[in-house]
C-alpha cells in the first residue's frame, strides 16, 4: 500500500477507538515500515515474495510484544508495535492474490463483503504474493519509467501483482479487507486487557 492509504486504512479501522494524537503515533510506526532500509531483506514486513510463514511469525511476535509492553507500562512501545502489526496485515491484501481468489468465489460481492481471514483462500494452493525482482523492480516504483520496465518483469512480480493504489484493479477490495483486518487485530488485543490498559493504549478514558 502507498503511505496515504496505510494512513487512511488505519484511521478508518481505529479512529473511533483512539485519541487523535495517540492514533498518530500508531500511524507513524505503521508508515515507518516502508522506510527504504526496510524495503530490502524485510519481505516479511510486507508479506512480499511469498513470505507468509515469516510474515505470520512476525505478526505473532508483535502481538506478544504489545501485550508485554502494556504489562510493563511501556505504552509508547505498545502503540508502535500495533502500528507495525497494522502495516504488515494491511500489506497482505495489497501484495498477494488474496482478493483475486476471494473474488473468484464471490464475483458479485461488494468490497465491504470481503472476509479478511477466509480460510479457503488462505489455504488455496494458488495463494501467493508478488516477488521483488531486484534490481529491475526498483524502476517499477518510478512512475515515469514504470511502463518501460513492466513488460520486462514476470507476472508474479510485485510490480504486476500489487494493489497498492486505486489505479490497480480490485484496490477497493484490498482496502476494505485491510480496514477489517486492522480492526480485528485491535479488538483481539484489547479483549485480553483491563479497561485501564485499554485507556492507556488508546489515550481515551471511559
Ligand atoms: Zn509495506
Amino acid at each position: 500500500m502507498k503511505k496515504q492509504f496505510h494512513r487512511e486504512i488505519t484511521t478508518r479501522a481505529l479512529g473511533s477507538y483512539f485519541a487523535a494524537e495517540t492514533l498518530e503515533s500508531v500511524i507513524v510506526a505503521n508508515l515507518g515500515q516502508d522506510a527504504l532500509r526496510y524495503q530490502f531483506g524485510h519481505d516479511h514486513f510486507h508479506y512480499d515474495s511469498n513470505s507468509f510463514v515469516a510474515g505470520n511469525a512476525y505478526c505473532d511476535k508483535l502481538r506478544l510484544a504489545i501485550a508485554a509492553a502494556l504489562q510493563k507500562g511501556q505504552i509508547g512501545d505498545a502503540r508502535a508495535d500495533l502500528g507495525r502489526l497494522s502495516h504488515t496485515v494491511q500489506d497482505l491484501y495489497a501484495h498477494s492474490n488474496y482478493v483475486a481468489l476471494w473474488r473468484q468465489l464471490y464475483p458479485d460481492a461488494v468490497p465491504d463483503d470481503i472476509d479478511p481471514e477466509f480460510a479457503i483462500v488462505l489455504q488455496d494452493a494458488r495463494f501467493h504474493s508478488g516477488k521483488l525482482y531486484y534490481p529491475l523492480e526498483v524502476f517499477s516504483f518510478i512512475d515515469s519509467i514504470k511502463p518501460y520496465v513492466l513488460p520486462l518483469l514476470p507476472r508474479d512480480s510485485h510490480a504486476w501483482m500489487n494493489l497498492d493504489d486505486p489505479g490497480r484493479p480490485d484496490f477497493s477490495h484490498a482496502f476494505a479487507a485491510a480496514v477489517k483486518r486492522t480492526r480485528l487485530e485491535y479488538l483481539r488485543i484489547v479483549k485480553k486487557l483491563s479497561s485501564g490498559a485499554v485507556s492507556g493504549l488508546t489515550g481515551l478514558t471511559g
